[in-house]
């Protein structure tokens, strides 16, 4: 706790909950419980409004999130919100969809409420990432096709810490990882042009827009044809992009992808 800080017996707690992907059964039970008990929620964008619809009657809502009515909120009034209700007294929910420790900006709000003193809890959520790859039952790691797994993100800080997609591509092809990639859309033809560097043409990618949710769609093709695949789908974000060997064990997903793989036959990659 803050040493300048007074002591407050009637300070409430905040709890960052993973609202998961979308689907409400996905929830945990602890989420479940948390958003239940919760007098304030501070919600964002990509929360299923029938998750929202689970809190009590009384509760208020409030929507954070760029497309909740806001452009966008600024995090640090976000922040501002959440300590401002904890502090009156207030049983915070902070409901973020996936997980909130996976590019959720959960790591910033823990930082700020216990520096402020604020009791903070963390309730794990299913990341996107992992309901894309289930719906199509393929699993993220396999013994023969794939050691490990790396989580993207698509849309990262540029300059010096821009992503090198070339040799994260080497290295998914040196040591047999699947990359999952969010926030790829609107970047896509520049992630497809970085794995080229590293990564056969041929190589399984598959899209998953809105996993989890009835209007999921999916998208598969090779990474050679990942970016114009995706425009002529009219695919939008939310979606992941996951890149993989992996993609080929199911054998239903390897057949659709060996009768519409134009550029990985030319390429005779
Ligand atoms: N914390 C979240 C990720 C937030 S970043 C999580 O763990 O899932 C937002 C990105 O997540 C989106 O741009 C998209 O890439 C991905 N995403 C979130 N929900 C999704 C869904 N239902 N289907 C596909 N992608 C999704």
């Amino acid at each position: 706790m803050h040493k300048d800080l007074p002591n407050r017996p009637h300070c409430g707690q905040v709890t960052l909950v993973g609202a998961g992907p979308g689907d409400p059964e996905l929830l945990t039970l602890k989420a479940l419980k948390a958003i239940q008990a919760a007098s304030v929620l501070l919600v964002d964008d990509l929360v299923n409004p029938e998750i929202v619809a689970l809190a009590a009657p009384g509760a208020r809502v409030v929507h954070v999130g760029k497309r909740g009515g806001c452009k966008s909120t600024p995090q640090h009034f976000i922040e501002k919100l959440m300590l401002t209700a904890a502090l009156e007294g207030e049983n915070v929910v902070r409901l973020k969809g996936g997980d909130p420790f996976l590019f959720g900006r959960g790591g910033e709000e823990v930082q700020h409420l216990q520096a402020m003193g604020v009791p903070v809890r963390v309730v794990n959520g299913i990341t996107a990432g992992l309901a894309a790859i289930s719906s199509l039952h393929v699993p993220l790691t396999h013994r023969e096709a794939a050691h490990g797994v790396l989580f993207l993100t698509g849309h990262p800080a540029a300059g010096p810490h821009a992503t090198n997609w070339a040799l994260l591509a080497h290295t998914a092809q040196q040591e047999r990882l699947t990359l999952v990639i969010y926030m790829g859309v609107s970047g896509v033809a520049h992630i497809q042009s970085g794995l080229l560097g590293g990564l056969p043409a041929s190589t399984p990618v598959a899209i998953v827009q809105n996993a989890s949710l009835p209007q999921q769609r999916q998208l598969l093709c090779s990474l050679g044809d990942m970016a114009l695949e995706l425009q002529q789908a009219g695919i939008t974000s939310p979606a992941v992009i996951v890149v993989g060997e992996v993609l080929s064990l199911n054998p239903a997903l390897a057949l659709q992808l060996a009768t519409q793989a134009p550029v990985a036959q030319r390429s005779g990659a």
